[in-house]
Protein backbone atom coordinates (compact mmCIF):
# COMPACT_ATOMS: atom_id res chain seq x y z
CA UNK A 1 0.00 0.00 0.00
CA UNK A 2 0.99 3.64 -0.44
CA UNK A 3 -0.94 5.33 2.31
CA UNK A 4 1.36 7.35 4.17
CA UNK A 5 1.94 6.39 7.88
CA UNK A 6 -0.59 8.35 10.21
CA UNK A 7 2.18 9.28 12.46
CA UNK A 8 3.54 11.56 9.89
CA UNK A 9 0.66 13.47 9.68
CA UNK A 10 0.31 13.88 13.85
CA UNK A 11 2.32 16.93 13.64
CA UNK A 12 -0.37 19.41 13.11
CA UNK A 13 -1.04 21.96 16.01
CA UNK A 14 -4.05 19.92 17.15
CA UNK A 15 -1.94 17.32 18.37
CA UNK A 16 -3.04 17.57 21.99
CA UNK A 17 -6.14 17.10 21.65
CA UNK A 18 -8.17 13.95 22.87
CA UNK A 19 -10.27 11.97 20.24
CA UNK A 20 -14.40 11.71 20.71
CA UNK A 21 -14.24 9.18 23.51
CA UNK A 22 -16.92 7.84 24.93
CA UNK A 23 -19.21 8.22 21.81
CA UNK A 24 -21.34 11.19 22.08
CA UNK A 25 -25.12 8.89 22.57
CA UNK A 26 -26.72 11.28 20.48
CA UNK A 27 -24.63 10.62 17.71
CA UNK A 28 -24.81 7.15 17.78
CA UNK A 29 -27.17 4.33 17.56
CA UNK A 30 -28.46 3.27 21.23
CA UNK A 31 -26.82 -0.24 20.75
CA UNK A 32 -23.50 1.33 20.28
CA UNK A 33 -20.88 -0.40 22.86
CA UNK A 34 -17.08 0.44 23.07
CA UNK A 35 -15.64 -2.41 24.19
CA UNK A 36 -12.41 -3.25 26.45
CA UNK A 37 -10.12 -3.29 23.43
CA UNK A 38 -11.76 -0.05 21.71
CA UNK A 39 -13.51 -1.86 19.26
CA UNK A 40 -17.16 -0.74 18.69
CA UNK A 41 -20.42 -2.66 17.52
CA UNK A 42 -23.97 -1.95 17.31
CA UNK A 43 -26.48 -4.15 18.35
CA UNK A 44 -24.48 -6.44 19.58
CA UNK A 45 -22.60 -6.82 16.30
CA UNK A 46 -18.39 -6.09 16.40
CA UNK A 47 -17.70 -3.75 13.26
CA UNK A 48 -14.57 -5.54 12.68
CA UNK A 49 -16.66 -8.82 11.93
CA UNK A 50 -19.19 -6.92 10.04
CA UNK A 51 -16.84 -5.14 7.55
CA UNK A 52 -14.67 -8.59 7.30
CA UNK A 53 -18.12 -10.45 6.13
CA UNK A 54 -19.90 -7.73 4.35
CA UNK A 55 -17.21 -5.30 3.20
CA UNK A 56 -16.58 -1.91 3.38
CA UNK A 57 -18.14 0.91 2.92
CA UNK A 58 -21.66 0.07 4.58
CA UNK A 59 -24.09 1.39 6.55
CA UNK A 60 -25.22 -0.28 9.82
CA UNK A 61 -28.65 0.61 10.79
CA UNK A 62 -29.65 -0.57 14.59
CA UNK A 63 -32.83 -2.21 13.81
CA UNK A 64 -33.99 -1.83 17.88
CA UNK A 65 -32.93 1.97 17.90
CA UNK A 66 -34.70 2.77 14.53
CA UNK A 67 -37.96 0.75 16.10
CA UNK A 68 -37.66 2.77 19.99
CA UNK A 69 -37.49 5.96 17.74
CA UNK A 70 -40.78 5.48 15.68
CA UNK A 71 -42.34 4.06 18.78
CA UNK A 72 -41.63 7.53 21.15
CA UNK A 73 -42.54 9.87 17.95
CA UNK A 74 -45.90 8.03 17.95
CA UNK A 75 -46.54 7.55 21.95
CA UNK A 76 -45.25 11.28 22.73
CA UNK A 77 -47.52 12.40 19.89
CA UNK A 78 -50.19 10.30 20.71
CA UNK A 79 -50.29 11.23 24.93
CA UNK A 80 -49.82 15.27 24.42
CA UNK A 81 -52.61 15.26 21.29
CA UNK A 82 -55.03 12.82 23.56
CA UNK A 83 -54.84 15.15 26.27
CA UNK A 84 -56.71 17.59 23.99
CA UNK A 85 -59.19 15.31 23.21
CA UNK A 86 -57.71 14.34 19.49
CA UNK A 87 -55.76 11.72 17.50
CA UNK A 88 -52.11 11.81 16.16
CA UNK A 89 -50.77 9.86 13.02
CA UNK A 90 -47.00 9.25 12.57
CA UNK A 91 -46.72 9.23 9.02
CA UNK A 92 -42.56 8.32 8.31
CA UNK A 93 -41.44 9.73 5.44
CA UNK A 94 -39.66 7.51 3.14
CA UNK A 95 -37.64 9.97 1.62
CA UNK A 96 -35.25 9.77 4.17
CA UNK A 97 -34.63 6.42 3.76
CA UNK A 98 -36.99 3.43 2.54
CA UNK A 99 -36.83 -0.13 2.21
CA UNK A 100 -39.29 -3.04 2.52
CA UNK A 101 -37.97 -4.17 5.85
CA UNK A 102 -37.91 0.00 6.89
CA UNK A 103 -41.24 0.09 6.26
CA UNK A 104 -42.69 -3.26 7.67
CA UNK A 105 -40.96 -2.10 10.92
CA UNK A 106 -41.98 1.30 10.89
CA UNK A 107 -45.90 0.07 10.34
CA UNK A 108 -45.18 -2.83 12.82
CA UNK A 109 -44.42 0.43 15.18
CA UNK A 110 -47.49 1.97 14.29
CA UNK A 111 -46.38 4.30 11.77
CA UNK A 112 -48.01 5.78 8.56
CA UNK A 113 -45.78 5.63 5.39
CA UNK A 114 -44.98 9.34 3.35
CA UNK A 115 -43.71 8.44 -0.28
CA UNK A 116 -43.04 11.31 -2.61
CA UNK A 117 -42.12 9.32 -6.08
CA UNK A 118 -43.46 6.17 -7.41
CA UNK A 119 -40.32 4.65 -6.24
CA UNK A 120 -40.98 4.88 -2.72
CA UNK A 121 -44.85 4.24 -3.61
CA UNK A 122 -43.71 0.61 -4.73
CA UNK A 123 -41.43 -0.08 -1.72
CA UNK A 124 -43.91 1.00 0.78
CA UNK A 125 -46.89 -1.56 -0.98
CA UNK A 126 -43.79 -3.99 -2.03
CA UNK A 127 -43.61 -4.24 1.90
CA UNK A 128 -47.29 -4.83 2.00
CA UNK A 129 -47.82 -1.58 3.72
CA UNK A 130 -52.23 -1.07 3.40
CA UNK A 131 -52.86 1.36 0.77
CA UNK A 132 -54.56 3.37 3.35
CA UNK A 133 -51.61 3.90 5.27
CA UNK A 134 -49.52 5.73 2.99
CA UNK A 135 -49.71 8.86 1.50
CA UNK A 136 -48.07 10.16 -1.37
CA UNK A 137 -46.29 13.91 -1.97
CA UNK A 138 -44.37 15.66 -5.02
CA UNK A 139 -44.99 18.64 -6.54
CA UNK A 140 -44.55 17.21 -9.95
CA UNK A 141 -46.43 13.98 -9.47
CA UNK A 142 -46.47 11.83 -13.04
CA UNK A 143 -49.98 11.15 -14.12
CA UNK A 144 -48.83 7.05 -13.79
CA UNK A 145 -47.72 8.02 -10.50
CA UNK A 146 -50.98 9.06 -9.45
CA UNK A 147 -53.16 6.35 -11.16
CA UNK A 148 -50.74 4.08 -9.20
CA UNK A 149 -51.64 6.10 -6.15
CA UNK A 150 -55.39 5.78 -6.42
CA UNK A 151 -55.10 2.24 -7.89
CA UNK A 152 -53.25 1.00 -4.63
CA UNK A 153 -55.99 2.98 -2.26
CA UNK A 154 -53.55 5.70 -0.69
CA UNK A 155 -54.82 7.36 2.41
CA UNK A 156 -53.90 10.92 1.22
CA UNK A 157 -52.79 12.63 -2.04
CA UNK A 158 -51.19 15.86 -0.93
CA UNK A 159 -51.82 18.38 -3.92
CA UNK A 160 -49.02 20.88 -4.53
CA UNK A 161 -50.61 22.99 -7.45
CA UNK A 162 -53.83 24.44 -8.30
CA UNK A 163 -53.20 22.07 -11.84
CA UNK A 164 -53.05 19.22 -9.62
CA UNK A 165 -56.59 20.00 -8.08
CA UNK A 166 -57.38 19.27 -11.70
CA UNK A 167 -55.34 16.69 -12.75
CA UNK A 168 -55.67 14.64 -9.74
CA UNK A 169 -59.99 14.95 -10.06
CA UNK A 170 -58.98 13.58 -13.70
CA UNK A 171 -57.32 10.56 -12.93
CA UNK A 172 -60.18 9.85 -9.73
CA UNK A 173 -62.50 10.19 -11.94
CA UNK A 174 -61.39 7.46 -15.08
CA UNK A 175 -60.95 5.28 -11.92
CA UNK A 176 -64.14 6.25 -10.50
CA UNK A 177 -62.63 6.63 -7.36
CA UNK A 178 -63.10 9.59 -4.69
CA UNK A 179 -59.92 10.65 -4.27
CA UNK A 180 -58.73 11.79 -0.83
CA UNK A 181 -56.62 14.77 -0.80
CA UNK A 182 -54.67 17.33 0.94
CA UNK A 183 -54.08 20.93 0.22
CA UNK A 184 -50.01 21.59 0.76
CA UNK A 185 -49.96 25.64 1.80
CA UNK A 186 -46.96 27.75 2.78
CA UNK A 187 -47.50 29.32 5.82
CA UNK A 188 -44.71 31.90 5.47
CA UNK A 189 -42.53 29.63 8.40
CA UNK A 190 -39.12 29.06 7.33
CA UNK A 191 -36.90 26.75 9.54
CA UNK A 192 -34.26 24.40 9.84
CA UNK A 193 -31.22 24.80 11.88
CA UNK A 194 -31.64 26.91 15.65
CA UNK A 195 -33.83 29.66 13.69
CA UNK A 196 -36.92 29.75 12.01
CA UNK A 197 -37.97 32.75 9.75
CA UNK A 198 -41.58 34.15 9.49
CA UNK A 199 -43.02 35.90 6.62
CA UNK A 200 -45.58 36.51 4.57
CA UNK A 201 -44.59 35.07 0.99
CA UNK A 202 -42.31 32.44 0.25
CA UNK A 203 -39.72 31.63 -2.76
CA UNK A 204 -40.03 28.30 -3.25
CA UNK A 205 -41.59 25.14 -5.57
CA UNK A 206 -44.01 23.59 -2.93
CA UNK A 207 -47.32 24.32 -1.65
CA UNK A 208 -49.98 27.14 -2.14
CA UNK A 209 -49.65 30.68 -0.15
CA UNK A 210 -51.93 31.29 2.36
CA UNK A 211 -51.03 34.90 2.37
CA UNK A 212 -51.19 35.66 -2.03
CA UNK A 213 -54.61 33.69 -1.13
CA UNK A 214 -53.95 30.82 -3.49
CA UNK A 215 -54.33 28.74 -0.68
CA UNK A 216 -58.20 29.57 -0.15
CA UNK A 217 -58.46 29.17 -4.08
CA UNK A 218 -57.63 25.53 -3.84
CA UNK A 219 -59.10 24.43 -0.99
CA UNK A 220 -62.38 26.31 -2.45
CA UNK A 221 -61.47 24.46 -5.87
CA UNK A 222 -60.89 20.88 -4.39
CA UNK A 223 -64.72 21.21 -2.62
CA UNK A 224 -65.95 22.30 -6.27
CA UNK A 225 -65.25 18.56 -7.42
CA UNK A 226 -67.25 15.98 -6.40
CA UNK A 227 -64.02 13.07 -6.94
CA UNK A 228 -62.07 15.26 -4.40
CA UNK A 229 -62.85 14.12 -0.64
CA UNK A 230 -60.85 16.79 1.36
CA UNK A 231 -59.29 15.38 4.23
CA UNK A 232 -56.97 18.07 5.42
CA UNK A 233 -54.66 21.28 4.94
CA UNK A 234 -50.76 19.86 5.26
CA UNK A 235 -47.57 22.08 5.91
CA UNK A 236 -44.41 21.42 5.88
CA UNK A 237 -41.67 24.50 7.09
CA UNK A 238 -38.23 22.88 6.87
CA UNK A 239 -35.87 20.33 8.05
CA UNK A 240 -32.94 19.72 10.42
CA UNK A 241 -35.37 22.10 12.67
CA UNK A 242 -33.84 22.18 16.49
CA UNK A 243 -36.17 25.17 17.73
CA UNK A 244 -39.46 24.54 17.63
CA UNK A 245 -41.41 27.61 17.58
CA UNK A 246 -41.71 27.57 14.20
CA UNK A 247 -44.32 24.57 14.56
CA UNK A 248 -46.89 26.74 16.58
CA UNK A 249 -46.41 29.49 14.56
CA UNK A 250 -47.28 27.72 11.30
CA UNK A 251 -50.24 25.61 12.87
CA UNK A 252 -51.47 28.94 13.89
CA UNK A 253 -51.55 29.87 10.27
CA UNK A 254 -53.25 26.90 9.28
CA UNK A 255 -55.70 26.41 11.86
CA UNK A 256 -56.87 30.09 11.17
CA UNK A 257 -56.98 29.25 7.30
CA UNK A 258 -59.38 26.28 8.09
CA UNK A 259 -61.75 28.16 10.33
CA UNK A 260 -61.62 31.03 7.58
CA UNK A 261 -62.81 28.03 4.92
CA UNK A 262 -65.28 26.63 7.58
CA UNK A 263 -67.08 30.42 7.69
CA UNK A 264 -67.25 30.78 3.87
CA UNK A 265 -67.81 27.01 2.80
CA UNK A 266 -69.69 25.61 6.11
CA UNK A 267 -67.18 22.88 5.55
CA UNK A 268 -64.84 22.30 8.53
CA UNK A 269 -61.35 20.75 7.39
CA UNK A 270 -61.25 17.38 9.68
CA UNK A 271 -57.27 16.82 9.68
CA UNK A 272 -54.03 19.29 9.93
CA UNK A 273 -50.57 17.66 8.92
CA UNK A 274 -47.65 19.98 10.90
CA UNK A 275 -45.07 18.04 8.70
CA UNK A 276 -41.54 16.59 9.78
CA UNK A 277 -38.54 18.05 10.07
CA UNK A 278 -37.57 17.37 13.60
CA UNK A 279 -33.78 17.85 13.72
CA UNK A 280 -30.82 15.51 15.09
CA UNK A 281 -27.38 15.83 16.35
CA UNK A 282 -24.91 15.54 13.80
CA UNK A 283 -21.35 16.71 16.03
CA UNK A 284 -20.67 15.97 19.43
CA UNK A 285 -22.67 18.14 21.52
CA UNK A 286 -25.46 18.74 19.51
CA UNK A 287 -28.55 18.61 21.14
CA UNK A 288 -31.60 16.67 18.99
CA UNK A 289 -34.89 18.41 19.62
CA UNK A 290 -36.47 15.41 21.55
CA UNK A 291 -40.36 14.64 20.35
CA UNK A 292 -41.05 13.91 24.16
CA UNK A 293 -40.93 17.70 24.43
CA UNK A 294 -42.22 18.84 21.39
CA UNK A 295 -44.92 17.24 21.67
CA UNK A 296 -46.74 19.00 24.32
CA UNK A 297 -46.36 22.54 23.05
CA UNK A 298 -47.17 21.82 19.83
CA UNK A 299 -50.69 20.15 21.02
CA UNK A 300 -50.98 23.12 23.70
CA UNK A 301 -50.92 25.45 20.60
CA UNK A 302 -53.06 23.74 18.61
CA UNK A 303 -55.84 23.69 21.43
CA UNK A 304 -55.42 27.65 22.13
CA UNK A 305 -56.02 28.71 18.89
CA UNK A 306 -58.72 26.37 18.46
CA UNK A 307 -59.92 27.98 20.84
CA UNK A 308 -59.19 31.04 20.27
CA UNK A 309 -61.10 30.46 17.14
CA UNK A 310 -63.93 28.72 18.17
CA UNK A 311 -63.16 25.71 15.77
CA UNK A 312 -63.06 21.78 16.99
CA UNK A 313 -59.67 20.72 17.41
CA UNK A 314 -59.06 18.63 14.05
CA UNK A 315 -57.29 15.13 13.80
CA UNK A 316 -53.45 16.24 13.32
CA UNK A 317 -50.57 14.26 11.97
CA UNK A 318 -47.15 14.50 11.73
CA UNK A 319 -44.33 13.37 9.45
CA UNK A 320 -40.69 12.97 11.17
CA UNK A 321 -38.47 11.10 8.48
CA UNK A 322 -34.52 12.10 9.43
CA UNK A 323 -35.54 11.94 13.27
CA UNK A 324 -36.51 8.55 12.83
CA UNK A 325 -33.82 7.02 11.02
CA UNK A 326 -30.81 9.24 10.62
CA UNK A 327 -29.39 8.58 14.46
CA UNK A 328 -29.92 4.44 13.88
CA UNK A 329 -27.04 4.64 10.96
CA UNK A 330 -23.51 4.74 10.83
CA UNK A 331 -21.46 4.36 7.84
CA UNK A 332 -18.52 2.13 8.17
CA UNK A 333 -15.13 2.60 6.17
CA UNK A 334 -12.05 1.20 5.41
CA UNK A 335 -8.98 3.53 5.74
CA UNK A 336 -6.60 4.20 2.58
CA UNK A 337 -4.24 6.90 1.70
CA UNK A 338 -3.31 8.72 4.92
CA UNK A 339 -1.51 11.93 3.43
CA UNK A 340 -0.37 15.12 5.75
CA UNK A 341 -1.03 17.99 3.57
CA UNK A 342 0.54 21.43 4.44
CA UNK A 343 -1.86 23.38 4.77
CA UNK A 344 -0.49 27.70 4.42
CA UNK A 345 -2.78 29.80 6.39
CA UNK A 346 -4.45 29.16 9.91
CA UNK A 347 -8.13 29.70 8.75
CA UNK A 348 -8.88 26.43 10.07
CA UNK A 349 -7.62 26.98 13.21
CA UNK A 350 -10.29 26.57 16.13
CA UNK A 351 -10.55 27.72 19.26
CA UNK A 352 -7.04 27.54 21.30
CA UNK A 353 -5.90 31.04 20.47
CA UNK A 354 -2.42 29.49 18.95
CA UNK A 355 -1.65 32.19 16.14
CA UNK A 356 -2.45 31.62 12.56
CA UNK A 357 0.34 30.26 10.19
CA UNK A 358 1.01 27.22 8.73
CA UNK A 359 0.30 23.94 9.81
CA UNK A 360 -0.51 20.23 9.05
CA UNK A 361 -3.80 18.69 8.44
CA UNK A 362 -3.86 14.69 7.96
CA UNK A 363 -6.10 13.90 4.85
CA UNK A 364 -7.25 10.65 5.53
CA UNK A 365 -8.96 8.79 2.74
CA UNK A 366 -11.79 6.50 2.33
CA UNK A 367 -13.20 3.84 0.42
CA UNK A 368 -16.51 5.94 -0.26
CA UNK A 369 -17.33 9.62 -0.09
CA UNK A 370 -19.80 11.72 -1.84
CA UNK A 371 -21.66 8.89 -3.43
CA UNK A 372 -23.02 7.49 -0.35
CA UNK A 373 -23.04 10.97 1.44
CA UNK A 374 -23.86 13.60 -0.17
CA UNK A 375 -25.36 16.32 2.08
CA UNK A 376 -21.64 17.49 2.78
CA UNK A 377 -21.30 18.61 -0.91
CA UNK A 378 -24.59 19.47 -1.48
CA UNK A 379 -25.09 21.34 2.22
CA UNK A 380 -21.96 21.54 3.36
CA UNK A 381 -23.30 19.57 6.27
CA UNK A 382 -20.69 18.77 9.23
CA UNK A 383 -20.19 15.07 10.61
CA UNK A 384 -17.96 13.67 13.10
CA UNK A 385 -15.73 10.08 12.71
CA UNK A 386 -14.56 7.73 15.36
CA UNK A 387 -11.95 4.96 14.74
CA UNK A 388 -14.04 2.01 15.60
CA UNK A 389 -11.20 -0.90 15.06
CA UNK A 390 -9.07 -0.67 17.87
CA UNK A 391 -8.16 2.11 20.69
CA UNK A 392 -5.93 4.02 18.75
CA UNK A 393 -3.61 6.29 20.98
CA UNK A 394 -4.56 9.08 23.14
CA UNK A 395 -3.21 11.78 21.15
CA UNK A 396 -5.70 13.60 18.54
CA UNK A 397 -4.94 14.48 15.37
CA UNK A 398 -7.51 16.77 13.48
CA UNK A 399 -8.01 15.34 10.16
CA UNK A 400 -10.78 15.66 7.28
CA UNK A 401 -12.09 12.44 5.99
CA UNK A 402 -12.06 12.67 2.43
CA UNK A 403 -13.35 9.73 0.27
CA UNK A 404 -12.33 8.76 -3.53
CA UNK A 405 -14.22 10.77 -5.80
CA UNK A 406 -12.67 12.62 -8.54
CA UNK A 407 -13.73 16.26 -6.95
CA UNK A 408 -11.73 18.33 -3.95
CA UNK A 409 -15.32 18.86 -2.78
CA UNK A 410 -15.86 15.24 -1.80
CA UNK A 411 -15.85 15.67 2.04
CA UNK A 412 -16.83 13.02 4.54
CA UNK A 413 -16.33 14.77 7.53
CA UNK A 414 -14.86 18.44 7.47
CA UNK A 415 -12.84 18.23 10.68
CA UNK A 416 -12.59 15.33 12.28
CA UNK A 417 -10.61 14.52 15.55
CA UNK A 418 -8.82 11.15 15.00
CA UNK A 419 -6.17 9.28 17.11
CA UNK A 420 -2.91 10.28 15.94
CA UNK A 421 -1.67 7.00 14.74
CA UNK A 422 -5.11 6.59 12.14
CA UNK A 423 -3.46 4.32 9.55
CA UNK A 424 -4.33 2.23 6.32
CA UNK A 425 -6.37 -0.42 6.98
CA UNK A 426 -8.46 0.68 10.03
CA UNK A 427 -12.48 1.13 10.29
CA UNK A 428 -13.59 4.33 10.43
CA UNK A 429 -17.25 4.92 11.51
CA UNK A 430 -19.39 8.16 10.53
CA UNK A 431 -22.42 8.45 12.83
CA UNK A 432 -25.88 9.47 12.06
CA UNK A 433 -25.85 8.76 8.41
CA UNK A 434 -29.11 6.74 8.61
CA UNK A 435 -31.47 9.47 6.90
CA UNK A 436 -30.56 10.97 3.20
CA UNK A 437 -27.27 8.82 2.91
CA UNK A 438 -28.23 6.17 1.15
CA UNK A 439 -31.47 7.67 -0.08
CA UNK A 440 -29.73 10.10 -2.15
CA UNK A 441 -26.68 7.79 -3.12
CA UNK A 442 -25.67 8.20 -6.58
CA UNK A 443 -23.12 6.02 -9.09
CA UNK A 444 -20.75 9.32 -9.39
CA UNK A 445 -17.15 7.75 -10.86
CA UNK A 446 -19.62 4.00 -11.36
CA UNK A 447 -18.88 3.19 -7.98
CA UNK A 448 -21.61 0.59 -6.91
CA UNK A 449 -23.62 2.02 -3.85
CA UNK A 450 -23.39 0.26 -0.25
CA UNK A 451 -24.82 -2.37 1.19
CA UNK A 452 -27.64 -1.43 4.13
CA UNK A 453 -26.86 -3.96 6.65
CA UNK A 454 -29.45 -4.44 9.64
CA UNK A 455 -27.85 -5.15 13.28
CA UNK A 456 -29.79 -6.88 15.57
CA UNK A 457 -29.43 -9.09 18.85
CA UNK A 458 -25.73 -9.86 17.54
CA UNK A 459 -27.03 -11.09 14.08
CA UNK A 460 -26.60 -9.27 10.97
CA UNK A 461 -29.44 -8.57 8.22
CA UNK A 462 -28.84 -7.09 4.76
CA UNK A 463 -31.71 -5.42 4.09
CA UNK A 464 -30.42 -3.61 0.59
CA UNK A 465 -27.72 -5.53 -0.83
CA UNK A 466 -24.35 -4.17 -2.16
CA UNK A 467 -24.70 -3.15 -5.75
CA UNK A 468 -21.99 -4.40 -8.12
CA UNK A 469 -19.91 -3.84 -11.05
CA UNK A 470 -22.13 -6.16 -13.27
CA UNK A 471 -25.49 -4.02 -11.80
CA UNK A 472 -23.70 -1.28 -13.77
CA UNK A 473 -22.98 -2.82 -16.61
CA UNK A 474 -26.67 -4.30 -16.74
CA UNK A 475 -28.12 -0.89 -16.92
CA UNK A 476 -25.46 -0.45 -19.94
CA UNK A 477 -27.52 -1.81 -23.02
CA UNK A 478 -25.94 0.31 -25.46
C1 LIG B 1 -38.75 15.86 3.64
C2 LIG B 1 -40.12 15.91 4.13
C3 LIG B 1 -40.43 15.39 5.38
C4 LIG B 1 -39.40 14.80 6.30
O1 LIG B 1 -38.46 15.73 6.70
P1 LIG B 1 -37.38 15.33 7.82
O2 LIG B 1 -36.54 16.54 7.92
O3 LIG B 1 -36.65 14.15 7.31
O4 LIG B 1 -38.14 15.03 9.06
C5 LIG B 1 -41.74 15.40 5.77
N1 LIG B 1 -42.71 15.92 4.98
C6 LIG B 1 -42.45 16.43 3.77
C7 LIG B 1 -43.54 16.97 2.95
C8 LIG B 1 -41.15 16.45 3.31
O5 LIG B 1 -40.89 16.96 2.11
Amino acid sequence: MTGLDGRDGAQGRHGDHAPDRPLDPHLWPSGTVVGPDGAVSIGGVDLRALAAEHGTPAYVLDEADFRRRARSFREAFGAAFAAIGTQVDVYYAGKAFLSTAVARWATEEGLHIDTATGGELAVALRAGVPGARIGLHGNNKSDAEIRRALEAGVGRIVLDSLLEVDRVAGAAAAAGVRAPVMVRVTTGVHAGGHEYISTAHEDQKFGLSIAGGQAQEALEAVLARPELELVGIHSHIGSQILDASGFAVAARRILELRARLAERTGYLVGEVDLGGGYGIAYLPGEVPLDPARVAGPMADAVATVCAELGTPVPRVSIEPGRAVVGPTTVTVYTVGTVKPVLVEDGEEVVGDGSAPGAFTRTYVSVDGGMSDNLRPALYGARYSAALVNREGVAQGVRARVVGKHCESGDVVVHDALLPADVRTGDLLAVPATGAYGRSMASNYNLVPRPPVIAVRDGATRVLVRRETEEDLLALDVG
